[in-house]
């Protein structure tokens, strides 16, 4: 009768043992970090899962990402991407367009004197000079430091808040009241305004000369200033 007794007895430690063991073995395996069994990669679905595509953010207008912007700057304008292409953390309404009145200038020469003449601390007003051969190449664009950090310009006058605060300031050297606008000069200034048209959504109709903002006397960018052309180009392409 003892042998069967000690037989069920260490047939109960075994077993005792053994469900502590393989309790505690489950425990320390719960304890791994979780692993993903190599083939759950190979198995995982590469797209969006029925269902799933509705919870993620909608697309971004073609206007709002780099990428399609770059692709519809025109390619006299690449040289100058990094410059032009500014985050678009400020709301741009209207392009004003100027003239000198000079028959000399560039960038350079007018942020000089905005800051020694006029005093004002960030320098040049306009947000781009389109030069006309005479201080820099004509059609050349350059780019203002206002455009670069995306702040208001001053260049519509002290009582057109609204031009300065959300209007792009864009002043071609010459003038155009009294002499002619050069053709070379043209095709730079058409495709930046074009590209900045598209890029922030500026209709012809806000494509505005100097003298219908200013609020005071001004015969800026002159009468002979291809506006309608500008307005044309820029529907041409909205199509
Ligand atoms: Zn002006």
């Amino acid at each position: 009768m003892r042998r069967p007794g000690l037989v069920r007895i260490v047939a109960a430690v075994v077993a005792f043992y053994g469900c502590v063991y393989g309790v505690r073995a489950q425990m320390r395996r719960a304890d791994l970090p979780r692993r993903e069994p190599a083939v759950a990669a190979v198995q995982a679905p590469v797209g969006p899962l029925p269902g799933e595509g509705e919870e993620r953010d909608p697309p971004q207008p073609a206007m709002c990402g780099p990428f399609p912007a770059f692709a519809m700057l025109p390619e006299s304008l690449w040289p100058l991407a990094p410059q032009i292409m500014r985050p678009g953390t400020r709301e741009w309404r209207t392009i004003v367009v100027h003239h000198s009145a000079g028959t000399a200038g560039n960038a350079a020469v007018f942020d000089r004197m905005h800051r020694e003449e006029n005093g004002w601390v960030n320098g040049l007003g306009y947000h781009f000079v389109v030069g006309n051969g005479n201080g820099s190449p004509a059609g050349a664009v350059e780019v203002g430091g206002r455009w670069i950090q995306q702040i208001q310009g001053a260049h519509a006058g002290a009582k057109a808040t609204e031009y300065n605060e959300h209007g792009i300031g864009i002043c071609v050297v010459g003038n155009y009241e009294t002499g002619d606008f050069p053709e070379e000069v043209y095709p730079g200034l058409r495709d930046l305004v074009v590209w900045l048209a598209r890029r922030y959504d500026i209709p012809p109709e806000r494509i505005l000369p100097h003298r219908e903002v200013r609020g005071e006397p001004t015969e800026c960018p002159g009468g002979r200033f291809p506006l309608e052309r500008l307005r044309d180009d820029v529907r041409a392409a909205a199509r």
